[in-house]
């Protein structure tokens, strides 16, 4: 029998629809990059599901026990045991958040002329580990490179193209492999445990470490018992621990299945390299036993841990982006399918067919529904991923795709089929659109705080 969300609503937070001319004076103002739009103006704001949950009454309360002790506090033990606690891991570098244990990982072992593969790695993994010099190679499976294709694990990586490039350059090339759970970059699509225990194998084989980019290793466990034959009487909590137990490390950021605002770590089974990354963790975030988070925030966390591996909240979770994505569909709107499991990602290839990639199709449709209904996604395309070539040209994005991400416990079922709707209107006017051309663009992470204007 379906059940709805097993949670009920405490506090409100109200939320206001700003009128049409006061949208498309913000997007103007924001150079038509959805980044720099106030929230204030954003109705329903789907950019991310990174933070932006709503905690529990555990939580909040967990809040007040929090011990702000600098070293060694009550709330460090409680969040370093939540973490092994699931990972397996003994060593635990906490951090505020998923990008500042990349930063601290890749500034040690990445290096140019060295190469870590992924099934794909995340936008802020790719960036670091080019700014420290290595090649960031993407290796998902064909499936999950297109995106209509029904497969229940877009995610996987593909092992034979794994298998090789370890032959040819040798873990002395490769300081360690990554496995992004669920593939975010890659629409939000599980892995399943059969790969993560392929890709482990072959790593392992060849010498070289390999480490989950964890950030939703929640929700990836809720596909793996829905959609691996051989792991349906399992617990997600048994599953959680399988997925882990094949990983050397791990990054992740609790921002996400976390179920907290802020906050990550770097867990690992090398004592070794834990001692390495420790001085730059000093350096960088603060001591060892709170990694730049207030002792309220390792509280917090501790909590979320425990309450994302309960399998009520996850069906509702993950079923309540399915029904998102099943009413985008009936309002003719072309999405990546099957639907991941933190965000419904709209196809805008179709939509604007006569749009060039370097005139940003994705990012018209981002910005057409916010002119539209006041919705916020965020445009993984050309303008996060294109590139000019040597020879001037451009290379495009492989995928025009515009990413609304549903924030865990935040909005209700009228809320999303609102979202869906005003994607409907959006479609109906595509003609209207002639894309937009960049006014600024900064060095790298380009979609974050780039300027554009429209095409006339
Ligand atoms: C969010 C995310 C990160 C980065 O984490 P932040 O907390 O945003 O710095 C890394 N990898 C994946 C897969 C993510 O989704």
């Amino acid at each position: 029998m379906w059940q709805p969300e097993p949670y009920r609503i405490k506090m409100v937070e109200p939320i206001r629809l700003p009128g049409r001319a006061e949208r498309e004076a913000h997007l103007a103002k924001a150079g038509y990059n959805l980044f720099s739009i106030p929230a204030e103006a954003v109705f329903i704001d789907l950019l991310t599901d990174s933070g932006t949950g709503a905690m529990s009454d555990r939580q909040w309360s967990a809040l007040m026990r929090g011990d702000e002790s600098y070293a060694q506090a009550r709330s460090w033990f409680r969040f370093y045991e939540a973490v092994k606690g699931f990972t397996g891991m003994e060593h635990v570098l906490p951090c505020h958040q998923g990008r500042a244990g990349e930063n601290i990982l890749f500034s040690e072992i990445s290096k140019p002329g060295l190469t870590i593969p992924s099934n794909n790695h995340f936008d802020t993994t790719r960036a670091n580990i080019e700014f420290y010099g290595a090649e960031a190679l993407d290796l998902v499976v064909a499936e999950g490179r297109d995106p209509h294709k029904i497969f229940p694990f877009k995610g996987n990586i593909d092992l034979g193209r794994l298998e090789d490039t370890l032959k040819k350059l040798g873990a002395a090339k490769v300081p360690l492999v990554m496995c992004t759970v669920t593939n975010n970059t890659g629409g939000g699509q599980p892995v399943s445990l059969a790969n993560i225990k392929g890709a482990s194998e072959i790593c392992h084989k060849h010498g070289v470490p390999f480490f989950l980019d964890a950030c939703r290793f929640a929700e990836n466990a809720w596909f793996i018992k829905q959609r691996e034959p051989l792991y349906k009487d399992k617990s997600v909590r048994e599953i959680v621990r399988e997925m882990f137990s094949c990983a050397d490390g791990a990054t992740m950021s609790a921002k996400k299945d976390g179920l907290g605002n802020i906050g990550g770590f770097i867990a690992l089974r090398d004592g070794d390299l834990a001692r390495r990354l420790q001085n730059s963790l000093i350096l960088r975030e603060g001591f060892l036993t709170y990694g730049g988070l207030a002792g309220r925030d390792l509280e917090a966390l501790a909590q979320g841990f425990e309450e994302v591996q309960e399998e009520s909240y996850l069906s509702a979770r993950v079923g309540q982006v399915a029904d998102f994505g099943e009413a985008l569909k009936s309002h003719g709107v072309s999405i990546l399918e099957p639907v991941g499991g933190h965000a419904v990602y709209l196809d805008a290839k179709p939509v604007y067919p006569n749009i060039p990639a370097e005139r940003f199709p994705a990012q018209t449709l981002a910005v057409a529904l916010y002119r539209e209904g006041g919705v916020r996604g965020v445009e993984i395309g050309s303008l996060m991923f294109g590139k000019k070539r040597e020879d001037g040209t451009f290379e495009p994005s492989a995928m025009e795709l515009v990413r609304l991400a549903v924030p865990r416990r935040v909005y209700t079922a009228s809320h999303l089929s609102y979202v869906a709707e005003v994607a409907g209107e959006v479609i109906k006017k595509a003609g209207q659109e002639k894309g937009y051309k960049l006014t600024y663009e900064p060095p790298f992470l380009r979609h974050f705080t780039s300027r554009l204007a429209p095409v006339s």
